[in-house]
């Protein structure tokens, strides 16, 4: 964990450049030339870093050395956006039929994808109240995978993860975790008893808001498996975009760490204002999963998200007068985001349903970037007083 900023800056290297460069060079092409049909066949065995781009290619390998170092995995997987590395999970490990186990409060478009799946071919999903670990114990038997998030969209619970991981290997069910939410540089979910941790690299490994990409990183065998999906779906991404996530990817420590303090101390000095219901930050003493974020190593969160004591009205009041921070929905770029959950991650629930899931209409979330704690808290400040 320690060596995490000096992995992300050096973790793998791209094929040995005869110039010298520093930094990898970009291979914009979308085939690869071969000296004798010997050599195109060793190329056709994965014996060369690059064959037909969509396989895969040097400013790939690259970024997936990089993430499963990252993530102390044996391998990882680059996929053209955050939903295709999830959809290549379920494509690769669900068929038709069978049935998936997931804890409720995930993404939107993981819920989307579930419902689609089970129209096309009758997929079937046991949605568990998430962190109720009885309810997951009944709902494992015969399932084909286990996929949760941590921590949760807007909410920010944090899972015990090393109680779910014990109890998905007595299942010999997979556990998957979307980690999006916190990164490798916050939170190392494979030493925690997770089979395979997903990130949206559109977020904070990509983070400056400046492209779309996923990874899935886990054991060897089960990455290769993904890696055919991947290539039979043709759901890479391409190597520019490779080339550019790898430049992110070498400040994400540097970035997620300072993203995490900077949340931190705004979710502080917003639980002392009075025109704020309440803050949910998991490093916050007060939230409920505070002892499991101890517990389980979360270093931090770069959001924050807390309600407005003069509910929905207040709430628009304050995202039509924020003028630093953008109304904007995503995450985990360097510039600071907010979004009303109530209009955007949750639009689609029946007011019941978002209920259930503790969705209130009075709630903000701010996706905090590099900018200045005291820039940021003068615009919070503005808004609210506005
Ligand atoms: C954004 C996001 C995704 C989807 O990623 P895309 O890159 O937008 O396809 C999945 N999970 C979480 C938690 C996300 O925030």
């Amino acid at each position: 964990m320690s060596s995490t900023n000096t992995t992300a800056v050096h973790g793998g290297r791209g094929p040995d450049e005869p110039t010298g460069a520093v930094s990898t060079p970009i291979y914009k092409t979308s085939t690869y030339r071969f000296e004798s049909t010997e050599a195109l066949l060793e190329g056709a065995r994965g014996k060369k870093p690059g064959f037909y781009t969509r396989y895969g290619g040097p400013n790939f390998s690259v970024v997936e050395q990089k993430h499963a170092l990252l993530h102390g995995a044996q391998d990882s997987v680059l996929f053209g956006s955050g939903m295709a590395a999830v959809a290549a999970v379920f494509q690769t490990w669900a068929k038709a039929g069978e049935r998936v186990v997931a804890f409720r409060d995930v993404y939107g478009g993981t819920r989307d994808l579930l419902a689609f799946l089970h129209r096309q071919i009758g997929l079937e999903t046991t949605w568990v109240t998430t962190g109720d670990l009885v309810a997951l114990e009944i709902a494992l038997p015969g399932a084909r995978l286990f996929w949760a998030e941590s921590p949760t969209n807007p909410l920010l619970h944090v899972l015990d993860l090393p109680a779910i991981g014990a109890i998905t290997k007595r299942h010999g069910v997979p556990f998957v975790l979307d980690a999006t939410f916190a990164g490798p540089a916050l939170q190392q979910p494979l030493a925690l008893g997770v089979d395979l941790v997903m990130e949206s690299a559109t977020k904070s490994l990509g983070g400056h808001s400046d492209l779309l990409a996923g990874l899935v990183c886990g054991p060897a065998e089960r990455v290769a498996e993904l890696r055919l999906t991947r290539k039979l779906l043709g759901a890479i991404s391409d190597p520019e975009t490779a080339w550019l996530l790898e430049r992110s990817m070498k400040t994400v420590g540097a970035r997620t760490e300072r993203q995490a303090a900077t949340a931190l101390e705004l979710a502080q000095r917003l639980a002392h204002d009075k025109r704020v219901a309440r803050v949910l930050h998991p490093m916050l003493a007060k939230h409920p999963d505070h002892e499991v974020a101890k517990r389980t190593g979360l270093k931090g969160v770069g959001l924050v998200t807390f309600g407005c004591a003069g509910g929905l009205h207040a709430a628009r009041h304050l995202a039509d007068h924020v003028r630093l921070i953008a109304n904007a929905p995503s995450l985990g770029g360097v510039e600071s985001l907010l979004s009303l959950p109530v209009y955007t991650s949750h639009a689609m629930f029946t007011p019941e349903e978002r209920a259930a899931a503790g969705i209130t209409d009075d709630l903000v979330r701010v996706s905090v970037g590099l900018e200045d704690v005291e820039d940021l808290w003068k615009d919070l400040e503005h808004a609210l007083r506005a």
